[in-house]
């Protein structure tokens, strides 16, 4: 069935809809769908009668119970095909395993039950197994038209690709610029670095935000919720055709952690770009038109650079000084000096405190949930001699309960 909707796909181009009736479509069904989609859009609805398809990369129209769909035609049109003997003659029914169709049925039925289709199917039993449309796209497309100037917005994620040691932190700019360019990207690129900004060296932050570089101050934990809550802000008023490149090991590797921006980027049918410091050992969720690590993306534009740098002495990056936020109070500042004087205010220090003791006092309460829950599986810890004599010391007791369901 899925070899079949690849094979339609290829002869029917976009727009169009596919309807799928199955109560499979989870797993690697639905993940090879969703990668073909988010490649070529076509409409898309389901319907099932036991398992409904929760997968919430794939976008689709409708998600329905086959029996409901049956019942809203009832009393209807009339019936378009009638069970027996007669068939509508438009019908085509097709033996898989010979490449044989046929219009009738009585046809048919002889075919299924002839030597012919039996020592095919003992030859070549039908593939049960699932194969992938997708896991073996290669990874770099030249520019489509209406991708080719649209705007580029990159998040870079600093703590998982820093700035190699001795590097110009002036050249990240024009070497993710020229790696666009040599697939044919020439639109606008915005670029937002996000860490804790803190450990940033002063001279890299004077140099990247001189060619134009954002900077947001994030902490560890809220590190990657606040580049999806940026990213979502861009949507806005930015809407496809347009690119988004991700630098991150993170959104590369786990599947589970980058399913949020990798959905959000489905809906908004983005084109894709992704860089890491190690390349993943799985095929990313993201279906991106090229790929780099994140070393060699900077290294190529040295290698470049340093010939450009004979030719033209006057190849110079254009100062636009980029723009320094506090994503933990919000807090947007235009020069390096005023971002230094936020981040060592009291009212910084403040809110940097707050999440701190807050993320504490949760994986504390996770921590004592667990317990909990642990002594309600296996009972409360035996009482020995020693912890009665000092109670505090050992175990709690009675743990904190918390309220379940
Ligand atoms: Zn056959
Ligand atoms: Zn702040």
């Amino acid at each position: 069935m899925h070899r079949d909707m690849v094979e339609w796909r290829g002869q029917n181009p976009p727009p169009g809809t596919i309807m799928i009736i199955s109560d499979q479509v989870n797993g690697d069904f639905s993940w090879d769908l969703a990668r073909l989609q988010q490649r070529t859009r076509y409409g898309l609805f389901l319907a099932y009668s036991m398992k409904q398809c929760n997968d919430y990369l794939l976008v689709y129209f409708a998600n329905c119970r086959w029996e409901q769909l049956l019942e809203e035609e009832e009393g209807g049109a009339p019936p378009v095909v009638v069970a027996g003997g007669e068939l509508s003659s438009a019908a085509m029914f097709y033996c898989k395993s010979c490449n044989f169709n046929c219009q009738s049925l009585k046809k048919f039925k002889n075919h299924l039950s002839s030597y012919k289709h039996g020592m095919e199917d003992a030859i070549t039993p039908p593939v049960t197994k699932f194969l992938f449309a997708t896991k073996s796209w290669a990874r770099s497309y030249p520019a489509s038209p209406e991708h080719a100037t649209a705007k580029i917005h990159v998040l870079w994620d600093m703590n998982d690709c820093p700035i190699p040691e001795g590097y110009d932190a002036r050249q990240v700019r024009p070497s993710i610029e020229r790696a666009f360019k040599e697939r044919g990207y020439s639109g606008p690129v915005s670029i937002t670095a996000y860490a804790d900004q803190k450990e940033t060296p002063v001279h890299h932050l004077l140099a990247l935000s001189s060619s134009g570089v954002d900077f947001a101050h994030t902490l560890p934990w809220v590190h990657y919720s606040r580049m999806i809550t940026d990213f979502e802000i861009w949507t806005r008023d930015n809407p496809a055709p347009a690119s988004v490149m991700i630098i991150s090991d993170e959104v590369a590797s786990s599947k589970s952690r980058s399913k949020i921006i990798c959905l959000k980027l489905q809906k908004f049918n983005y084109n894709c770009f992704l860089a890491y410091s190690v390349r993943p050992s799985e095929t990313p969720l993201l279906v991106t038109s090229a790929e780099w690590l994140w070393e060699s993306l900077l290294a190529v534009s040295e290698i470049r650079r340093h010939i450009l740098h004979k030719c033209s002495e006057s190849e110079r990056v254009v100062a636009s000084t980029g723009m320094f936020c506090c994503k933990l109070c919000f807090c947007d500042c235009k020069s390096l000096d005023a971002f230094n004087k936020h981040l060592s205010c009291k009212l910084h220090t403040k809110e940097e405190h707050r999440m701190l003791s807050h993320t504490q006092s949760f994986r504390r309460s996770l921590r004592q949930f667990k317990i909990s829950k642990y002594h309600d599986r296996v009972g409360c810890p035996p009482k020995t001699k020693r912890m009665r004599k000092a109670p505090r010391k050992g175990f709690l007791p009675r743990p904190l309960r918390f309220t379940r369901g």
